[in-house]
C-alpha cells in the first residue's frame, strides 16, 4: 500500500518525525465488519482495517500496550509508537480482526465487558438491531417519551437509532435496561452472536492478543455507587483471569471521558485492584509525564489510508490533555 500517488512514501513521516519521539498513540476500535454496515457507518470493514494495519506496520512502531507504557515511562519508546485496542468484546475481533493482526504481526488489546459474553448483547446494539429489523414504516416510542421515527430509508433508520441512543445513553443503568426491554418488543430475531464467547476470548489470548477489563455491565462509572463500581471493575478482572488463566493487567473505562464518565476515585480503584495500565477516551498521545492509569487514546475514523495516516501523524502533536489541563 502506498500513501497516495504522487506523495513520496518517506516524506510525510519525516515531516512529523520530531513529534513522534517518546509519544505513545493508542488507537480505539470497537468492531471490524465483514462488509459496510449502513447502521454502523463508523466501523471499518475488514479491507479498511487491513489497509490501516498495513500502514501501521510500514510507517509506525506497533507495540503491546503494557510494554509500550513501560517504555514510555523509561524514555525508551521507539519513534511512531502505537498500540491497537478494541473496546467491549465483539466476536468480530476474533473472527475478522485477528487474522489481519496476525498477517501484519500487530500486537493488540481487547477490553471485554464480561456480562455480554456468550450470547449477550449490549443495549446500544439491541436498539440498532431492533430498528434494522423493524418491519413497520415507523417506530412509535412516544409512550416511552422517546419520540416517533420514520423508517422508510436506511438513512432514516440510522438517524432513528442515533437519536434514541443519545437520549438513553446517560440514564441510570436500571432505567436504561427497562427502557431497552420495552424497545426490544418492537423487534424480532435479534442476534445472539455479536459478542465474544469464552472460547473466543481464550483463542485471542492464546494468539497473543492481550485481554483487558472493561467492567461487567459497562456502566458509566461516575453514575453508579462506588461499591458497585468496584465490583464491576473487580468482577470483570476475576472472570477474565479465570477464562484465560493469566493475569489481566489493563483496563478501559466505559465511555472513558475523564471527569465525566469516571472520576479520580475510579482511577484509584483500578490501581488498587491490581491493574498496571488503564486507558480513557480523551484524545491525544501519552508522554512520559502521563498518568499510566488515564492514558489518552484516539479514534482513527478515516477510511482512506492516506487520511488515516495523516490524522494519526497529526495526533502525535496533540499532547495528553490531562497534562495540559494540569490534572
Ligand atoms: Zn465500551
Amino acid at each position: 500500500m502506498r500513501w497516495a500517488a504522487g506523495i513520496a512514501a518517506n516524506t510525510v513521516p519525516l515531516v512529523f518525525n520530531a513529534h513522534r519521539k517518546q509519544r505513545l498513540a493508542i488507537l480505539i476500535y470497537h468492531r471490524v465488519m465483514p462488509a459496510p454496515d449502513p447502521m454502523r457507518p463508523g466501523e471499518p470493514t475488514v479491507d479498511e482495517f487491513d489497509s490501516q494495519m498495513h500502514l501501521l506496520r510500514q510507517y509506525f512502531h506497533p507495540l503491546p500496550l503494557v510494554e509500550a507504557v513501560e517504555r514510555l515511562q523509561t524514555g525508551t519508546l521507539p519513534d511512531g509508537a502505537v498500540c491497537v485496542t478494541f473496546d467491549d468484546g465483539y466476536a468480530d475481533n476474533e473472527i475478522h480482526a485477528r487474522p489481519v493482526l496476525d498477517k501484519y504481526r500487530i500486537p493488540a488489546t481487547v477490553f471485554v465487558s464480561t456480562g455480554f459474553l456468550n450470547g449477550g448483547r449490549m443495549w446500544n446494539d439491541t436498539v440498532i438491531e431492533v430498528i434494522r429489523g423493524c418491519k413497520d414504516s415507523a417506530l412509535d416510542l412516544r409512550e416511552l417519551n422517546l419520540g416517533c421515527y420514520p423508517l422508510g430509508t436506511i438513512e432514516q433508520r440510522r438517524q432513528a437509532a442515533d437519536n434514541i441512543l443519545v437520549q438513553i445513553k446517560h440514564l441510570d443503568p436500571g432505567a436504561r435496561i427497562a427502557l431497552v426491554d420495552q424497545i426490544a418488543k418492537h423487534g424480532s430475531a435479534l442476534p445472539g452472536d455479536l459478542m465474544l464467547t469464552d472460547a473466543q476470548v481464550q483463542s485471542l489470548a492464546r494468539n497473543g492478543v492481550s485481554i483487558g477489563g472493561h467492567t461487567v455491565n459497562h456502566p458509566i462509572l461516575s453514575s453508579v455507587p462506588v461499591g458497585m463500581a468496584r465490583r464491576e471493575i473487580q468482577d470483570s478482572k476475576l472472570y477474565l483471569e479465570n477464562v484465560i488463566q493469566e493475569p489481566v493487567e489493563v483496563f478501559a473505562y466505559p465511555n472513558g471521558r475523564p471527569g465525566l464518565d469516571y472520576d479520580i476515585e475510579h482511577r484509584n480503584l483500578v490501581r488498587e485492584l491490581g491493574f498496571k495500565v488503564a486507558v480513557s477516551t480523551h484524545w491525544g498521545v501519552g508522554t512520559r509525564a502521563s498518568d499510566r492509569y488515564q492514558l489518552p487514546r484516539f479514534t482513527p475514523w478515516d477510511r482512506h489510508p492516506l487520511k488515516f495516516g495523516l490524522r494519526l501523524l497529526g495526533n502525535y502533536r496533540r499532547l495528553d490533555p490531562l497534562l495540559v489541563a494540569g490534572r
